[in-house]
């Protein structure tokens, strides 16, 4: 079964056309990277991914379900998790209380314990308000919330964006971890190097079309070729 199925997927803004015909698959079990530049269209795709933004046409299928007009909160139930871009934790509430939000709505591995064994900054951190976390803290009290939800797939929305390096190194062991556990996982990412060091496929976006598909060894050769697909445009 696929986890994830995007099939010729056209998605609007209002009257702002930007998905153009996206087709996009995650296997059960992969690591799959979306990269692109600025704008290319990463969010809006793991967005229609979520049901936070219904495709006007196209289709698309989580975990072998029909999802094309389901709403974000029955996706996640069948167990998406999703990890928004700028994080969104709730900054008043306590780090533990963030995390209690999402615990105990799916049976799994992941509980408030094993989160904190991922990460022990956020156990140290159990009291602090959400708003008095570093970016890096933050990012990962997103992972952990979306981890207790028990996800067979998970949204990831440019993790590594403004952490230190050692907490993407961090953030990329987990990810390697997970996907050793068989959780599918999406991984959209402006920083090239990082996502394809950890994915098994890839597909690049541009101006909300798929320009690229192919396995990630494929583009970890050939640098220029990333930079010609990702890079900034020259106008
Ligand atoms: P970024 O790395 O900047 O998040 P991205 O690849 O995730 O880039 P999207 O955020 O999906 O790109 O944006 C795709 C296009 O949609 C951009 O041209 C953006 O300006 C436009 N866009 C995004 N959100 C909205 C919105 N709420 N209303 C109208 N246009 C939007």
């Amino acid at each position: 079964m696929k986890a994830l199925e995007l099939l010729a997927v056209d998605a609007y803004y209002g009257q702002s056309h930007i998905l153009h015909g996206v087709s996009l698959e995650v296997k059960e079990g992969e690591l799959v990277a979306l990269l692109g530049r600025n704008g290319a269209g990463k969010t809006t795709t793991l967005r229609t991914a979520m049901g936070l933004l219904p495709p006007r046409r196209g289709r698309v299928v989580v975990l072998g379900r029909e999802a094309t007009h389901a709403p974000p909160h029955r996706i996640a139930l069948w167990g998406v998790g999703y990890v928004p871009e700028g994080r969104r934790v709730f900054p008043y509430l306590t780090t533990e209380e963030n995390l209690r939000l999402s615990t105990g709505k799916r049976p799994g591995p992941f509980d408030l314990k094993r989160v904190y064994n991922l990460f022990p900054k956020l156990e140290e951190r159990r009291h602090h308000l959400g708003r008095q976390l570093s970016g890096g803290e933050q990012e990962m009290l997103a992972i952990a919330r979306a981890l207790l939800l028990n996800p067979r797939l998970l949204l990831l929305d440019e993790p590594s964006q403004g952490l230190a390096p050692l907490v993407v190194r961090h953030v990329a062991e987990v990810l390697k971890e997970l996907r050793q556990e068989g959780v599918s996982i999406l991984l959209a990412e402006q920083n090239a190097h990082l996502a394809l060091s950890l994915a098994d496929r890839v597909y690049v976006l541009d101006d909300g079309r798929v320009v690229h598909a192919g396995p990630a060894t494929e583009l970890r050769e050939d640098p220029e070729r990333v930079r010609a697909l990702t890079g900034v445009r020259r106008r």
